[in-house]
């Protein structure tokens, strides 16, 4: 049975999709207006990871990710820019799906954007207004708050008397201003605009949720995910109006993700602890150890993000690596039944706790567990092939699950960096020779560096 925690109920519950053996999941996506940075990308690995498992349990899903190409950011961007929303959104469409790619996400079946599906989102406007949950005001639609008694649920507000008479028109605001939301924006002299029934404007971004997740996983729904920063007024809005226009429950399971911290403090430009994913990248970090630090913890706990947890992620993957390799090299005939016996214990254990709410922490736990057991079974050669072939199998569910493409080259380990920054203090004080003998030992053991204006890169031979 597998249980997920549910915002909406507050509890876990038990995950029952709406047609058997498929699971139809949303899951909000990138606003395009600059390079999404570490916060976003715990809850983007995570929804792969979401995903992933769902798949080895049997499910076939329909995940789809929405691309937010038009609201205030990045109109307020491709303004300073001078260039049009979609010259300006292009690149970081593009960029996005590189961060996606050097993570191992796995592709969502649908990207839709935004500016790709007004008629739907105006379309849906108009039925909100037709039945009196959405009014215009100087040429802007506003959903009526109070026409939706059950709003405020899936945050946990306390409705009495929070609903002010007033109207918010900015896409984000805080949960001080339980208001009437914009649901279309009426025009603005430099703003993009479509021309529509609803006159000329452009969508909020709330509205955009609800149209594309209806358009493509029909209205009513399994999973909805999203940060725990989603959940209002966005989720909250997205409910109000996908149920007040339907009449049917929108999303059965709400799924949120806690934040990230960098070295204990909230991410800020201005505090110099902002990390773009490519800004770790450009420094040498491996990929695969930035994404093992993101899903070894249970995804409704807060990761604190290190420079040195990136380095324990790397000796963790390292460690399974080492002891996958150990197991390609047993031969002997036979059958260790102590170790057959951890193996099905550890496989059962594994998948108990991934059921339980996705708990990935205690779930790897068990895996370093039987690979402690392995590594001292191997040590005295007493691995005989046939336990080698299931533990194999075992550590391909989990590398499947987790997205960790074990077996592959080794990351850059603590003692290639330090060779890699030995050599940039060699070219420093212009000693090239010295320099150059460590570039080549670098490329003994497969390591090509190339030197960039931003300082010294590295990458696996091919
Ligand atoms: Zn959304």
């Amino acid at each position: 049975m597998i249980r997920f925690h549910n915002t909406y109920t507050r509890r876990k519950d038990e995950f029952q999709p709406l047609v058997q053996g498929e699971v139809r999941m949303y899951t909000c996506g990138p606003t395009v207006y600059d390079y999404a940075h570490i916060g976003n990308f715990r809850a983007y690995v995570w929804e792969d990871l979401l995903r992933r498992y769902l798949k080895a349990r049997g499910f076939q899903v329909t995940q789809v990710m929405n691309i937010t190409d038009v609201d205030d950011k990045t109109i307020r961007g491709s303004v300073l820019a001078g260039v049009t929303l979609d010259e300006y959104t292009e690149k970081y469409i593009q960029a996005f799906f590189e961060d996606l790619d050097a993570l191992d996400v796995e592709r969502a079946e649908h990207y839709p954007r935004a500016t790709r599906h007004i008629p739907e989102m105006v379309d849906l406007i108009q039925k909100l207004m037709q039945q009196g949950n959405a009014y215009e005001s100087k040429g802007s639609i506003y959903f009526r708050l109070d026409s939706f008694p059950p709003y405020g649920r899936l945050a946990g507000l306390d409705r009495e008397g929070m609903i002010a008479n007033f109207r918010v028109d900015s896409d984000e605001y805080e949960k001080s201003d339980v208001r009437d939301f914009v649901l279309w924006k009426g025009h603005r002299e430099g703003e993009p605009f479509w021309e529509t029934t609803l006159g000329r404007g452009r969508p909020g971004w709330h509205i955009e949720c609800s149209a594309m997740s209806m358009r493509y996983l029909g209205e009513s729904f399994d999973i909805h995910t999203g940060g725990s920063d989603n959940i209002f007024p966005h989720h909250e809005n997205e409910i109000a109006q996908s149920e007040a226009a339907t009449g049917k429950p929108f999303v059965r399971t709400w799924m949120h993700c806690a934040h990230l911290v960098v070295n204990g403090e909230k991410m800020s430009k201005s505090a110099g602890n902002f990390f773009t994913l490519r800004d770790l990248l450009q420094r040498g970090y491996d990929p695969r150890a930035i994404r093992y630090l993101l899903v070894s913890q249970h995804y409704r706990k807060p990761i604190n993000f290190t420079l040195d947890g990136i380095a324990w992620a790397a000796s963790n993957l390292n460690r399974l690596g080492d002891c996958l390799r150990r197991l390609d090299a047993c031969a002997g005939v036979g059958e260790n039944e102590i170790l057959t016996d951890a193996t099905r214990r550890t496989r059962q254990e594994f998948y108990d706790s991934m059921d339980d709410d996705l708990n990935s922490a205690a779930a790897l736990g068990f895996i370093f567990e039987l690979v402690r057991e392995i590594n001292s079974a191997a040590d005295r050669s007493e691995v005989p092939e046939r336990n080698a072939v299931e533990l194999h199998r075992l550590f391909t569910e989990v590398s499947a699950v987790f997205g960790l493409r074990l077996g592959a080259a080794p990351a850059l380990d603590q003692e290639l960096e330090a060779l890699v920054s030995r050599r940039e203090e060699l070219r420093r004080k212009k000693q090239f020779k010295e320099a150059d003998a460590i570039r080549d030992q670098l490329l003994g053991l497969g390591i090509v560096l190339e030197d960039t204006p931003e300082g010294v890169r590295w990458k696996k031979r091919t």
